[in-house]
């Protein structure tokens, strides 16, 4: 049976983030309401023995954690990794074009976006504005249009006939979305996110807007499709599916172990910032969680990394893509990835340790290795694991789609995947 409940929290949680920066401010205020308290990387931190905690990095990384009972953070500490970013479109700095009568938005390509599901969308903006206020202090907020201010039309078959035998895109030209008939003097950009701005926030007191970073987003709900519901159709699956569903396994997890959830951006474009997986920030904070050196790499050596990315499935229409033996089904449990050139970080005993997680909770479980005559792709897993040295297993709900404006999972998996994680975070043994 798909899980209702389970769909619906992930479908309200994707449909409220549709940028990093939303995604992270909503893993922030589910955790407030569950008694976290959210710590400022810039003060000293005083941290408690059983305290429940959250800090955020560039508003778009967010780790939470829990000490657990009293002196167990020294037993190893259970980490659930994911990332808040997806491919996209984002707008450019200099964004105004005018072209045959239409204005439109220069857009920048955000990661490997599938660039063809972007046509023919009711598409909107959203992201983060920062401006000078009136009284001349420079200020931040979350803006989101929410309703359809965009489209890229489809060129008509009949002016481009060849397009069904191979379509090329060329993303600096065929892809600036149309928001509205042109005007002279042309629109200020700017100018309509102060309109924006106003609206979400009478009180901000914006005088100019500066800079932003915004992307373009689909604005058609999730949605659980099917002749027998068994998919859950969505923007963002990757990687809001695995942020959400170690969210929810936190908040489940009886609260005795040592727990921590950490949610990157950037994942996309290679994870090398000062928020993402390759930048210092959950080194940053395990060495305040642990100030001393030594007895910090013996938590470490004692915790284990689930990395949490979706995997995937073997599509009925292109089942020469995949291994014979490794082709993961939708709604049959999450997928262990494993590649020896550690483009995964998983070894036989992160391995084992999570098929025995599964076995315990009674999830169903596959594994996943790319056929060896094609490249592999990789995720926060190993990039975390070698930065940190922590024994890491990559797992993720298998789709379709992956990268598409519109992405497909079975409606049992985001359930699975929040049941073992909970299970991980209350286990009391580790590897
Ligand atoms: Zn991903």
């Amino acid at each position: 049976m798909p899980q209702p409940s389970v769909n619906q929290a992930l479908a309200d949680f994707i449909q409220a983030s549709p940028t990093p920066f939303h995604a992270t401010e909503n893993l922030t205020q589910r955790l407030l309401a569950h008694g976290y308290e959210q710590l400022d990387e810039r003060d000293e931190w005083a941290l408690q023995p059983a305290g429940k905690y959250l800090v955020t990095r560039n508003g778009s990384s967010l780790i939470a954690f829990h000490m657990g009972a009293s002196g167990a953070v020294d037993e190893g500490i259970r980490m659930v990794g994911a990332h808040t970013d997806s491919p996209c479109l984002r707008v450019k700095p200099q964004p105004e074009l005018n072209q045959q009568g239409l204005w439109q938005l220069a857009i920048e390509v955000y990661g490997g976006a599938l660039l063809a599901p972007w046509f023919d969308r009711d598409l909107s903006i959203a992201g983060r504005v920062t401006f000078r206020t009136r009284e001349g202090k420079l200020d931040s907020r979350l803006i989101n249009f929410e309703r359809p201010i965009a489209v890229i039309p489809s060129l008509a078959i009949h002016l481009n006939r060849g397009v069904n035998d191979g379509l090329a895109i060329n993303a600096q030209t065929d892809l600036p979305p149309i928001l509205a008939m042109a005007l002279e003097p042309q629109r200020d950009f700017r100018a309509l996110l102060g309109a924006q701005l106003a609206q979400e926030y009478p009180d901000c007191q914006a005088d100019q807007v500066l800079d932003y970073e915004l992307c373009f987003f689909d604005t058609q709900a999730p949605s659980t499709i099917g002749l027998e519901d068994d998919f859950f159709a969505s923007a963002r699956l990757d990687n809001l599916l695995s942020c959400h569903a170690g969210l929810q396994a936190l908040l489940a997890s009886s609260g005795q172990q040592p727990s921590l959830l950490i949610c990157t951006d950037h994942e996309e474009v290679g994870s090398t910032s000062a928020c993402g997986a390759d930048g210092p920030f959950l080194e940053d904070v395990l060495s305040r969680v642990i100030p001393d050196a030594s007895k910090r790499i013996q938590v470490i050596q004692r915790s284990v990394m689930v990395s949490a990315d979706n995997a995937h499935a073997v599509h009925p229409n292109f089942a020469d893509r995949h291994d014979t033996n490794h082709g993961p089904r939708l709604n049959a449990g999450p997928v262990i990835k494993i590649n020896s050139n550690q483009r995964y970080a998983t070894s036989s005993e992160t391995a084992a340790f999570f098929r025995n997680l599964c076995n315990e909770a009674e999830v169903p479980v596959q594994s996943f290795v790319v056929r060896s005559d094609m490249g592999c792709g990789s995720t926060i897993g190993p990039i975390t694991a070698s930065r940190l040295g922590v024994r890491t297993v990559d797992v993720g709900v298998p789709t379709f789609a992956m990268h598409s404006v519109r992405e497909l999972a079975g409606s049992r998996d985001a359930a699975y995947l929040t049941t073992v994680l909970t299970r991980f975070y209350d286990s009391e043994q580790l590897i």
